[in-house]
């Protein structure tokens, strides 16, 4: 197993997360079987309890493991399908380690950072990247190098570097270049982050240099001068116009070179399908625009549905431009046909709890009376059926427990009347799901039996399904007498998932609700 360790310095929100993933891509693309962990320092379990304004988009992995979204990065650029413990907290470290404690397994010893969670930290990594059967495990270690939350796993990192062969565990540095007023970049916030990382005994084998600008080959030298690090191992991370260009520029910037002879890694391949998807994004000479509903005003809440609404565009040769409307701007509204007459389509996302959802339910209730595209999901499929049951199958009252009293269209699941804690508890992950014939979900997915990834609490309240079905509002696809989607014959495209298709969407391989979605915007 050979390991590419991925730290960051100066600042959070580098692109730490995709300089891995293209790292991945690149070694993916020469013919090597890649998988990734990411490491958060954080205290949770997992992302699953934080808020979006935190945190941004909680990904939702196959296994129903809640994490960062730098996982959702990994699964697309690399195209693989990663499980919970991909995603390492020290929440989950330290929760092993005290229970392991609790039972006695360390004989009496005074259990302590260095060794035991130091140990548990390599085990994991280990066990993880083993158990995955791929030969390049990618390592993100998440927050700044100097950071006390990131110590414990520097000084694991550190141990793993002596233990293992040289040749198989490489670390790649990514740290700011800033530009002065007269435009000349600036080599000491790296030389700096550098010290600091060889503080902890770590020295990195590659410097990727985030800057505006492609690095110097001046400002190259200084930093391979003053960092011991080669002039070929300093890659320039210049600002992309997208992020799917990134693995591209880092290999025309020597990284794949350089990591492969670094890692004794022989070229096998030269897989050109990752280009051909940026030719093909590049060749777009149409643009759509969709109005993404929400309350969460900024986009990496909503990361996946962006990428999944990409990955549809390049499939049919458009480009997509987002307006990014606020719910409760539209709950607010006596009209709001200003917000939409400039859309093709009207998308509302997944969400939780009351705030801005009546400015939804006014979207939703245009999109169906106006004929225009509309894809919902998770949240947004079940406001789509309250929307209808409300206008169209005579309960003005419905509403979803979640949001207070009326008639609860959308209700708590069974399973969950006695859930107490938050944590890891909704229906989460892959859940089968059975498409019905002669339906649009059929016709976009071409078979009866998918498997999509979840994250709810709630969902159709089953006493009302034949009512609402007799007023033309259609469930074509469920698992039991679990409602997973809906769609409205005779509308343009009317689609809602119970299901996020947004997580299994890769740029070679939209999500058919998306692509569906798109088509219908761009007829
Ligand atoms: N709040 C809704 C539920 O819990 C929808 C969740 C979501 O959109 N992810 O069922």
């Amino acid at each position: 197993m050979k390991y590419v360790v991925v730290t960051g310095g100066v600042m959070s929100g580098l692109g730490k997360g995709i300089t891995a993933a293209s790292t991945g891509r690149i070694l993916k693309n020469k013919g090597y079987n890649v998988t990734a962990i990411k490491i958060d320092p954080y205290i949770n379990i997992d992302a699953g309890t934080m808020s979006p304004f935190q945190h941004g988009e909680v990904y939702v992995l196959k296994d129903g493991g809640e994490a960062d979204l730098d996982l959702g990065n990994y699964e697309r650029f690399m195209d693989i399908n990663l499980t919970s413990p991909h995603n390492i907290t020290t929440g989950k470290i330290y929760k092993t380690v005290i229970e392991k404690e609790r039972r006695g397994d360390y004989l009496g010893k005074t259990v302590q950072i260095i060794p035991h969670i130091t140990n548990e930290i390599k085990e994991r990594i280990r066990n993880v990247a083993k158990a995955s059967g791929a030969e390049i495990c990618l390592v993100e270690v998440g927050g700044t190098v100097g950071d006390i939350e990131s110590m414990p796993f520097l000084e694991a990192i550190r141990q793993m570097r002596s233990e293992e062969k040289v040749e198989d565990l490489a670390l790649i540095h990514v740290t700011l270049v800033p530009m002065d007023t007269m435009g000349d970049q600036k080599t000491k916030p790296t030389q700096h982050s550098v010290k600091e990382l060889r503080e902890l005994g770590v020295t990195p084998d590659i410097i990727v240099g985030r800057c505006k600008k492609p690095l110097e080959q001046s400002t190259k030298a200084k930093i391979s001068m003053f960092c011991d690090v080669p002039e070929a191992a300093i890659i320039s991370a210049h600002d992309a116009d997208d992020i799917y260009k990134v693995p591209l520029q880092m290999e025309k910037e020597g990284l794949a070179d350089y990591l492969m002879k670094r890692m004794n890694l022989p070229v096998r391949e030269d897989n050109q399908s990752w280009n051909q998807m940026i030719k093909r994004m590049e060749s777009a000479n149409r643009t759509i625009t969709v109005g993404i509903v929400s309350k969460y005003g900024i986009e990496d809440v909503y990361l996946s549905v962006k990428e999944a609404l990409k990955h549809a565009c390049i499939a049919s040769g458009c480009r997509v431009n987002i307006k990014w409307i606020e719910s409760e701007d539209v709950e607010k509204a006596s009209d709001p046909a200003r917000f939409f007459n400039d859309v093709d389509g009207i998308l509302v996302p997944g969400g939780f709890g009351n705030r801005g959802v009546e400015g939804n339910i006014k979207a939703i209730q245009y999109a169906r009376e106006h004929n225009i595209p509309f894809l919902g999901l998770c949240f947004g499929f079940q406001l789509a059926v309250i929307e209808f049951t409300r206008h169209v199958a005579g309960f003005p009252d419905a509403t979803s427990s979640e949001l207070g009293p009326g008639t609860h269209v959308i209700d708590l699941l069974p399973e969950q009347k006695d859930v107490k804690k938050m944590g890891g508890t909704m229906r989460l992950g892959e859940h089968m799901v059975w498409v019905k014939d002669n339906t649009l979900a059929h016709r976009l997915y071409g078979k009866g039996k998918i498997s999509e990834r979840h994250r709810h609490r709630y969902e159709v309240n089953p006493d009302l399904i034949d009512h609402i079905e007799h007023h033309g509002l259609i469930f074509s696809a469920k698992n039991d007498n679990r409602m997973e989607m809906c769609e409205l014959p005779g509308h343009k495209f009317f689609l809602g998932t119970q299901f996020h298709p947004e997580f299994k969407s890769r740029p070679e391989r939209p999500a058919p609700p998306f692509l569906g979605f798109v088509q219908a915007m761009l007829k």
